[in-house]
């Protein structure tokens, strides 16, 4: 029988095209030239330096999938993927930055913003303005639509009262996507998607949280007293905000996933260098069998990971359904990261649990992986109700 054309052998998950391998090693060069440097002080100061956001729109990597005809980059999700992982093996504060701006909010935009907010937004988005995305809330996390931030139509303006929490991005945006309840009677059916921008009346960025990782990561309260908002400025249809939500989150947890591979493989990086160097009982402690077979599971289950989030991401871009896999990838790497991440502490002894040493920053950083865009209770629930229905 003679191969055609159309029948050509599958492709490797991790097999990149020329220009995917060239987008990743150019993110992965600049991580290590420009942010490795500022990371310790980023962490200790829990801030991102503007100048090092500045670099971060130079080098295109914060309006990845915006299309070119609006200033972007017009790549695929895959890209973005491949930013956040490179940029998490070096900072998964950075790694988080540049995740919610891409797989949340110019994600959200591209797919549900009209012609006229793809005009007013993804250029801007592509050239120098970040992007937050509000759902959470003290009271509703886990339960997101049972939110109780409310908008209602005064003055043929769109009002919204209420608050939200643990907001990522929050101090160094000026875009918000923010979900509020229109008709709270309709239950998730009233939730809407509205842009709102930092300078619109009666909204407030509020307390910023002192974290346990990725501290440099801003997470901040956003507080709404009668904030004003354009009717323009719904984004998707009113009564539609869960769609928005419940959809974007879905392809969000691939970039969760992606820092977390990123994250376990800067923790791994760093725990063979180490292991090679450091010497007991007369030799490397990476010759001692125990610990060669620790490093090589470590190794192990991060392909694992990489595959399931590669695989999650590429059978998004190939539309096709990918939210079991979403849930998988995000609870499997998020899990492996925290492995990894402690036993590359384990590794250097002493030296793993003092901050002039890299690792102990990795593992605080883990935890955060199994908690944000969906608990892996949440992530559990999502994969059995496909199975189980
Ligand atoms: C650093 C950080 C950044 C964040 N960034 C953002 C952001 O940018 N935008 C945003 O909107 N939100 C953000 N969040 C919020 C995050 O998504 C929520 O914290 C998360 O969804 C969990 O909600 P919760 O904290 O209210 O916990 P809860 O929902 O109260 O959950 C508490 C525990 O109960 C479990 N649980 C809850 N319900 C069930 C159930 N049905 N079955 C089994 N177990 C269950 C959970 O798994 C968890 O272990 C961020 C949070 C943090 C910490």
């Amino acid at each position: 029988m003679t191969t055609q054309h159309s029948e050509l052998p599958a492709q490797p998950l991790t097999r990149l095209s020329e220009d995917e391998q060239l987008f990743r090693d150019s993110v992965y060069e600049f991580a290590d030239r420009e942010i490795r440097p500022l990371v310790r002080e980023m962490d200790e100061q829990a801030k991102i330096p503007k100048a090092l956001i500045d670099k971060l729109f130079d080098l295109g990597v914060m309006g990845i999938e915006v299309p070119d005809s609006f200033g972007g980059g017009g790549a695929s999700f895959f890209h973005s993927v491949l930013a956040v992982e490179a940029l998490s093996r070096v900072d998964p504060s950075i790694g988080v930055l540049v995740d919610v701006q891409n797989t949340l909010v110019i994600n959200a935009l591209v797919r549900w913003g009209n012609e006229d907010i793809r005009k007013r937004y993804l250029p801007k988005m592509a050239a120098d303005t970040i992007g937050a995305y509000a759902l959470s809330e003290a009271g509703s996390g886990s339960d997101a639509f049972a939110m109780t931030t409310r908008a209602a139509e005064r003055d043929g303006e769109w009002a919204l009262t209420g608050r939200k929490l643990w907001i990522t991005n929050a101090n160094e945006a000026d875009v918000f996507i923010v979900f509020a309840n229109v008709s709270p009677e309709a239950g998730y059916r009233g939730i809407t998607a509205f842009l709102v921008e930092r300078g619109f009346s009666g909204f407030t960025v509020g307390k910023k949280e002192d974290k346990l990782g990725i501290r440099a990561s801003s997470t901040c309260e956003l507080l709404f007293d009668d904030c004003r908002v354009p009717r323009a400025n719904v984004l998707g249809e009113v009564g539609k905000g869960y769609k928005v939500a419940i959809e974007t989150l879905n392809e969000g947890r691939i970039g969760i996933g992606a820092q977390m591979i990123g994250l376990a493989q800067g923790a791994l990086h760093h725990a063979i260098a180490y292991t090679r160097e450091r010497k007991q009982f007369g030799k490397a402690i990476a010759e001692f069998q125990a610990v060669q077979h620790q490093i090589a599971r470590a190794a192990t289950e991060l392909e694992a990971a990489r595959l399931l989030v590669y695989n999650a991401a590429r059978l998004r871009d190939s539309r096709q359904p990918f939210l079991t896999e979403a849930a998988m990838c995000k609870i499997f790497s998020s899990e492996v990261a925290e492995r990894v991440a402690s036993l590359a502490v384990n590794l250097f002894g002493g030296y793993g649990f003092v901050k002039d040493y890299p690792v102990e920053k990795l593992y605080r950083d883990a935890k955060i992986g199994q908690i944000y865009e969906g608990t892996s209770n949440l992530q559990l629930q999502t994969i059995a109700k496909q199975l189980l229905g």
